[in-house]
């Protein structure tokens, strides 16, 4: 969330009980109040026009005001919005699981669908330890995970999320999980190459299930590749394989939490399906499954570990929400529109021209330090110094600065900060699925003219070499 907002859009009414006077610091200004939406553009009430270069928070992936999903919506409400799963199994449930499986391919055959990212991690969490218990595994129950990670702003998904900023608020009121490093590889400590550094992260995950003792390990749950806390960071293959065969060596279930990269993002519909041996045992998608057209998650499991769950009476949780009708029928319209678009294949093609653009970019602006992602799910890290990598003050928020600079330019650009900016300054750039070269061209063009603008401002401040 932005700390301040151009002048203009300092309002003159109070924030009442809106959201943003949780956010925005007393008195502080306003963002714009937005009007409607259509295709990668967001429109405020006054008629300016924002390019959502960040899809929301890596979700709109149809874009705005999608036809056939508005469609749909209107049938499904008009049919029944609301039976609750125990009494009544659904239509659109049933055509939901069976088009997201068929999707996700071999290995993931059962669905549960909840309402959002975190609440998906806290079932997958909980699907993990039932099926260790099921199995008479009761004394696993550590999960591992990375450090810096982001999996949710709830308990359980505070456990095993890496951020030492949220832990100091929060972590006396949960159980801290073990964590391991992120394989970052933009800064590397003295002496060390890229590969060894993430072959050593990789290594960290035996050591640590060694220490822990590996009958209290029962799961490992990474973001395949990164959102905002590691800035849209992907590995070597070599990585991914090596992670799953330490979990395989010690009974650990591995988990990717695919809630930004998944459901087509990446470039695949699983960002496991780019590399081969990887395949995770659980999988967490939201964002970008339902694409901000209902508020909606899932996890996804093969049916060794919901048959044996089943055997010994079925999964103890459950929320009023899950897997009701009227969110399977809209999930389901946006899945109908990705895959007649070609929108998993379209997000690859686009994200090699993004990828190519942002590069150039790179060239000409020197506070962007590094460019980094898979499909449409890019980063650039902002720095003071590209050739030192220094960052920029880390009371300064680069990312919330840029915001601001992007709002007066008609670029919407949403960061969310990890760690208090400790890892680095990132700003994703991740539009939606539906977006054309000339409108990344647009893209790119605002933002050139947004770090443009900050830069002059740096310079003035004298933070720039
Ligand atoms: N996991 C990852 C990787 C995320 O990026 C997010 C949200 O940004 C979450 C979990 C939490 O999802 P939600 O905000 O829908 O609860």
């Amino acid at each position: 969330m932005s700390e301040h907002f151009p002048a203009r859009f300092v309002g003159d009414t109070p924030h009442g009980g809106s959201v943003m006077s949780f956010y925005l610091p007393k008195g502080a200004a306003r963002p714009p109040r937005v009007a409607h939406g259509e295709g990668i553009y967001l429109y405020d009430e006054s008629g300016v026009q924002y390019l959502d270069a960040t899809s929301g928070a890596v979700v709109s992936n149809l874009g705005h005001s999608n036809p056939r999903v508005v469609a749909a919506m209107i049938e499904q409400a008009q049919r029944v919005t609301f039976a609750y799963p125990r009494f009544f199994e659904s239509e659109q449930n049933v055509r939901l699981a069976d088009r997201v499986t068929g999707l996700a391919g071999e290995g993931f055959d059962r669905a549960f669908f909840v309402s959002g990212g975190s609440e998906a991690n806290e079932s997958a969490l909980k699907l993990a330890r039932q099926y260790a218990v099921a199995r008479g595994e009761p004394r696993r129950y550590k999960v591992i995970s990375r450090d810096p990670s982001y999996h949710g702003s709830t308990m359980g998904a505070m456990a095993v999320t890496g951020d030492s900023f949220t832990e100091s608020i929060y972590g006396p009121m949960y159980k801290a999980m073990p964590k391991i490093p992120a394989p970052i590889t933009y800064r590397l400590p003295p002496g060390v190459n890229s590969t060894d550094y993430t072959a050593t992260c990789a290594q960290a995950l035996e050591a640590k299930i060694l220490e822990e003792g590996p009958q209290t390990v029962l799961a490992f749950i990474i973001e395949p590749i990164g959102g905002v806390s590691s800035g849209a960071l992907v590995s070597p293959a070599s990585y991914y394989r090596s992670v799953r065969e330490i979990c395989d060596r010690h009974g650990v279930l591995l988990i990717h939490d695919e809630i930004m990269s998944g459901a087509g993002r990446s470039g695949a519909f699983l960002s496991s399906q780019h590399w081969e041996g990887s395949r995770p045992d659980i999988v967490t998608l939201a964002k970008g499954l339902a694409a901000g057209y209902t508020p909606f998650g899932a996890v996804l499991a093969p049916n060794r570990i919901v048959e044996t769950i089943g055997e010994q009476g079925g999964f103890v949780h459950g929320h009023t929400y899950f897997s009701n009708p009227f969110s399977c029928a809209v999930a389901a319209a946006v899945l109908d529109e990705v895959v007649e678009q070609q929108l998993v294949e379209r997000a690859a093609r686009m994200g090699e021209y993004l990828d190519g653009q942002l590069r150039d970019l790179q060239q000409r602006c020197r506070l962007i330090g590094d460019v980094r992602g898979k499909g449409l799910l890019m980063a650039i890290e902002l720095v003071a110094d590209p050739v030192t990598k220094r960052q920029l003050p880390v009371a300064m928020n680069a990312p919330a600065r840029l915001t601001n600079y992007g709002l007066a330019h008609g670029i919407a650009l949403y960061n969310r900060r990890a760690n208090r900016g400790q890892f680095g300054d990132i700003q994703l750039i991740a539009p939606p699925l539906i977006v054309t070269e000339p409108q990344i061209d647009e893209l790119v063009e605002r933002l050139e003219r947004s770090l443009a603008d900050f830069e002059r401002d740096l310079d003035r401040e004298g933070l720039l070499p």
